[in-house]
């Protein structure tokens, strides 16, 4: 099905079904039965991958590809995430590459035609240090060199802007950098957005569908098994997060991944207080407010590993904490609800975008806490990787060779906190 045999979201289609009470729409996306082969099997049905899937059919007119899902589409972090959105990385590959997909997130409804409520209300990465405000200062020129938008303010500054923070805490706010084109999107949206506009390209995309194996012919893929049965491809697009290395054990291949619990949690709903992103990584919390009001705020990961979606106590104690501090106004604020979801890290807190010595296996992984952001950029290059079987100009360096080779991409401590 092309674009064009999808009804078109707009004011008339609004009105049209209006006179029908809305009982008529058509279905956001299909849900058809495996084929017995694909041109293109993408395992993981997060944004990720559902954008991988859409930027091959849209950029490479490749639609004959299935995203299979073990649960449903965006149950994974894509569903579980804060949805920061930035892309003041330190580093011209990471900065440049964040910045394709921030290119693409100011077009993206448009493009899906799906409002995936990206609100550019600004991020700010506070300093609390005399070393913090010199990596903040760093990091703005680099950005700034690289045609990215980035400010640094002062302490005075950023109590100006955000009246509500307390900047003369433990660790006093000595100022920030801010980037005005950051800010969050609906999380659910954007992988019903990209699903939607996959499937309207003629993409399957299966739920309930968990990949148990993948099947080798010497170098080579020939597909996968599943829980529905063999389905045959030359091609195989992995991108399933935290379950990363589970996927590469099955092709007889080993990542320097590790995954670990990530928690977030969000407060009852307020009035509107807080029109922007706060981040601070020394004393480890941040916190935006979402559109229903609740304050969203999360902190870093569980330092074990492990594959519970959950999180340990420790952590919600110390990010409240640093929360409270920041914005004791917030200290008698209830939580609503907690939840966590499984990263994947790479050593260099950067991800893997590449081809694999498997001939036809592909791996987008190693996003960690913060991948979120690259949904668009990351479907993009990764479509372009497993089209062309050669990397694009902004993922080459994002192979998996570089952890023998010692060309690191080290992002650790580019930003306000690692998200
Ligand atoms: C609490 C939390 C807060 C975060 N905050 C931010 C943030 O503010 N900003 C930011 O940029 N990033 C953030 N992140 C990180 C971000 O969520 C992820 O990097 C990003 O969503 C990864 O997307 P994905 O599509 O690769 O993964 P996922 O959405 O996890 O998709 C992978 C999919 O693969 C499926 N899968 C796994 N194994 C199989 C199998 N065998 N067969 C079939 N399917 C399988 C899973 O079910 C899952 O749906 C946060 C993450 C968490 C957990």
């Amino acid at each position: 099905m092309t674009q064009s045999r999808r009804t078109k979201y707009s004011i008339f289609s609004l009105a049209r079904n209006a006179f029908s009470h809305h009982e008529n729409w058509q279905v956001v996306w299909r849900s058809p039965p495996p084929q017995k082969s694909y041109d293109v099997i993408v395992v993981g049905g997060g944004g990720h991958g559902l954008a991988t899937a859409y930027y091959l059919a849209k950029e490479h007119g490749i639609s004959n590809v299935a995203v299979l899902e073990k649960g449903w589409i965006g149950g994974g972090n894509t569903g579980r995430n804060t949805t920061i959105v930035r892309s003041n990385y330190l580093w011209d590959e990471a900065a440049l590459l964040y910045e394709k997909s921030m290119q693409l997130w100011e077009g993206l409804s448009q493009d899906l035609n799906y409002n995936v409520m990206f609100s550019q209300r600004g991020v700010y990465n506070l300093g609390h240090s005399l070393q913090d405000m010199r990596d903040i200062a760093r990091r703005v020129n680099a950005n700034r060199l690289n045609g990215i938008d980035g400010e640094l303010l002062s302490g005075t500054q950023v109590k100006e802007r955000i009246p509500i923070i307390n900047i003369a805490c433990r660790y006093p706010v000595l100022g920030a950098s801010f980037q005005a084109r950051g800010g969050v999107a609906r999380h659910d949206a954007v992988a019903w957005g990209f699903a939607r506009a996959a499937d309207a390209r003629g993409v399957d995309i299966i739920q309930n569908c968990e990949v148990t194996g993948i099947r080798r012919e010497g170098d080579k893929v020939t597909g996968v098994e599943t829980e529905r049965g063999f389905i045959a491809a030359p091609k195989i697009a992995v991108v399933t997060a935290g379950h990363s290395s589970v996927l590469a054990e099955m092709a007889g291949l080993r990542l320097p991944i590790e995954s670990h619990p990530l928690q977030a949690l969000v407060s009852e709903p307020l009035k509107p207080v807080l029109d922007t992103v706060v981040m601070s990584n020394a004393v480890h919390g941040y916190v935006s407010q979402s559109d229903k009001g609740e304050l969203v705020i999360g902190s870093g990961i569980d330092s074990f590993t492990g594959y519970g979606q959950r999180g340990s106590f420790s952590i919600i104690e110390d990010n409240l904490a640093a929360i409270v501090e920041l914005f004791p106004i917030f200290s008698r604020v209830r939580m609503l609800r907690q939840w966590g979801g499984i990263v994947d890290t790479c050593p260099d807190a950067c991800p893997i975008v590449a081809k694999t010595s498997v001939r036809g296996l592909y791996f987008n992984c190693g996003w960690g806490t913060g991948g979120f952001k690259a949904t668009p950029g990351s479907g993009w290059v990764f479509a372009h990787t497993v089209a062309r079987d050669e990397p694009h100009a902004l993922n080459a360096a994002f192979d998996i060779e570089r952890f023998v080779s010692g060309a690191l991409i080290d992002e650790h401590g580019a930003a306000g906190v690692a998200h």
